[in-house]
């Protein structure tokens, strides 16, 4: 196909998805979709006594974020402190996403945290999701974690007090925790979300998100074939990342399956394979934070002299197509390679594909830079099966739901479980994600505060929230691997608190000053994307396309993870906070 009509292409499915709700087609589960947000992993009846005790800081979030923010709390010598976590373990999305099939397609030991120190050999390139969900809670027992965790607690309230200079956190187990520091790591994809479609209330049959998913209806376990849906009929909405693991588990168990599609994911080859022992024991210490950096420049485009990880990823984001060129010549060839790159994308699809109807519904058609690849080896294949069915909406999305099912182009297709695979909030206010809306000097909410959208420095600091640590995406890091970017906003979060402690600093926030230039900062290197990201389809990358309003000062740091991380070692390094207002004591 000529490169014009490739582009031509790439604009009319661009144009079939544009949608002026936005973010707010997706609706929010707090309040009348409560139920899809329902604990299934632990028994009810949970209670234990409440805690009023003053400690140096409270973190709100027992995933990865949290869990590191507290190793490296602790490996400062700071062990004062409480981890709040709404699930009844530590591990996060590990913890939550339970589904069938369910992995990462980020090679595990570039992924999986501290695995030299807790002496831990995964025993895949491509770990599963209970082998990572153990991985964490080895790393609450081999940190001494546990002691510090408040389980199946969500946050009542944060309060900022200015005059006794503390944080004041209750909980739903009427705890009272009391807190010099703040540290808000409540998930990056914690928060399920649902597409408002019309009806989806009326459905009668069973339904739930991905990320609770139930195992009584369905049969079988994360580790265990299903086995109560052989005379069911299953429709799955969404065919991203979490879709594309679980629909040839379902293709397996049930007796039919409507997987109802709006934008095809681009799937690249997984090749999935057992760690090769001899050679991980070759490996020198330190490799894990060289190899979690090599793997990040290499699909940042960065081009390290060896590809250590060498994977679907590295080879598919090696080139940053997307990235500012003044050279016409530079942009067509990037333009070219990013087609390239695409176009075999889309060869995988007609060589796994037996049907050339069904085929050419699920070639992706935009730029690699536009929606999350994916890497799977038996996505594709399990359309072959006659009892996958691929009903495709080109592009408009499931608009209607009635009693029995999705309606799509009038056709009711009558389900026994409808599953949403429809994803999580990523670019939505902070406070509607963590649950809670912190009030700070003088009462004000974070959500009063951030009307507009985010105000930060670095996505970590904000004014008028004193000693309050973010650690979200909002105007900070993103990557790949999104463990990196946590292992770099953990370091950074707990040498703060190091410093605060060591200079005798009350209190620190970020100055409104600052908050403009860094988001100036964002905006430059956005605005050198923005070329590429006129093309893209809508999605959570780009806010569902937000191009103002709140959605557009929630934005991600879009550069490289390195960068930004650069920012917040220059910022460290600099010795005397700038860009922060500090109150020492
Ligand atoms: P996504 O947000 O990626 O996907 C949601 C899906 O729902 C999309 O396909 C979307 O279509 C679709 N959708 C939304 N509304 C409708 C509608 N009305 N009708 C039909 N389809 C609809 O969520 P996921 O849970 O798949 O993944 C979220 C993120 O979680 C990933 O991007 C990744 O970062 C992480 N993840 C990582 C994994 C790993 O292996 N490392 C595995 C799984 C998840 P559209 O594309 O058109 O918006």
């Amino acid at each position: 196909m000529h490169e014009d009509e490739i582009r031509e292409r790439y604009e009319r499915e661009r144009q079939k998805r544009l949608r002026d709700d936005g973010l707010a087609q997706y609706v929010d589960l707090t309040g009348q979709f409560e139920d899809f947000d329902i604990d299934p992993w632990v028994e009810p009846g949970f209670t234990r006594d409440a805690i009023t005790k003053d400690v140096t800081v409270v973190i709100v979030g027992g995933g990865f974020a949290g869990m590191l923010a507290a190793v490296e709390l602790t490996r400062r010598g700071i062990c004062d402190f409480h981890i709040i976590e709404k699930g009844g373990d530590f591990g996060g999305t590990w913890y939550w996403n339970r589904y069938p099939g369910c992995m990462c397609d980020v090679e595990s030991y570039t992924y999986m945290p501290l695995l030299e120190e807790t002496g831990y050999m995964p025993t895949e390139k491509y770990a599963s999701a209970p082998e990572i969900f153990e991985h964490c809670q080895r790393i609450g027992n081999h940190f001494d974690l546990y002691p510090h965790a408040l389980f199946q607690t969500d946050i009542d309230d944060a309060t900022w007090d200015d005059k006794s200079q503390r944080w004041t956190v209750t909980t739903s187990r009427g705890d009272s925790l009391t807190s010099r520091f703040f540290v808000t790591a409540g998930g990056i994809l914690h928060k399920a979300k649902l597409p408002g479609i019309p009806g989806i209330q009326d459905y009668a049959g069973r339904t739930f998100h991905t990320a609770r998913w139930d195992y009584d209806f369905t049969g079988g376990a994360p580790r265990e074939p299903m086995d109560k849906l052989d005379d069911k009929r299953v429709g799955i909405i969404g065919t991203g990342a979490t879709a594309i693991q679980v629909v040839p588990q379902l293709g397996r168990a049930a007796k039919d399956v409507y997987v109802f599609q709006r934008t095809p994911s681009a799937v690249g080859v997984r090749n999935n394979g057992p760690t090769d022992e001899a050679w991980y024991r070759t490996l020198e210490p330190g490799w894990q934070d060289e190899r979690m950096r090599n793997f990040t420049q290499a699909v940042t485009g960065e081009k390290p002299l060896q590809d250590l990880v060498g994977d679907g990823w590295t080879e598919v984001l090696w080139e940053a197509t997307n990235q500012t060129t003044t050279s016409p010549e530079h942009r067509a060839e990037l333009e070219q390679s990013d087609m390239e790159t695409m176009a075999a994308l889309r060869k995988r699809v007609d060589e796994e594909i037996d049907d050339p109807e069904t085929a050419e519904k699920l070639k992706p058609w935009y730029g690699k830079h536009c929606k999350r690849v994916c890497f799977h080896d038996d996505y594709l294949p399990a359309f072959n099966r006659p009892n996958v069915h691929l009903v495709d909406t080109d592009g408009a999305g499931v608009r209607e739901i009635g009693s029995r099912g999705p309606i799509v182009d009038g056709v009711e297709y009558p389900v026994d479980l409808l599953i949403f695979a429809s994803g999580f909030e990523v670019t939505t206010p902070l406070a509607q994600r963590l649950g809670f809306d912190p009030a700070g000097r003088g009462g004000v909410r974070l959500s009063e505060r951030w009307q507009d959208g985010a105000h930060t420095l670095h996505g970590i600091f904000t004014a008028e929230f004193p000693n309050m640590l973010v650690m979200s995406t909002v105007q900070a890091g993103f990557g790949t691997n999104f463990v990196h970017f946590l292992s770099q906003s953990a370091i950074h979060v707990a040498s703060v608190i190091r410093t605060c402690l060591d200079e005798d600093i009350a209190t620190i926030e970020a100055t409104p000053e600052a908050e403009e230039e860094w988001l100036a900062t964002l905006y430059e290197v956005a605005i050198g994307l923005a070329h590429y990201s006129a093309t893209c389809i809508p999605g959570y990358y780009n806010s569902e396309g937000a191009t103002s309003g709140k959605g557009a000062r929630n934005l991600v740091y879009p550069g490289s993870l390195l960068h930004y991380a650069g920012y917040l070692e220059r910022w460290r390094d600099a010795g005397d906070m700038p860009g922060a207002r500090v109150v020492r004591a």
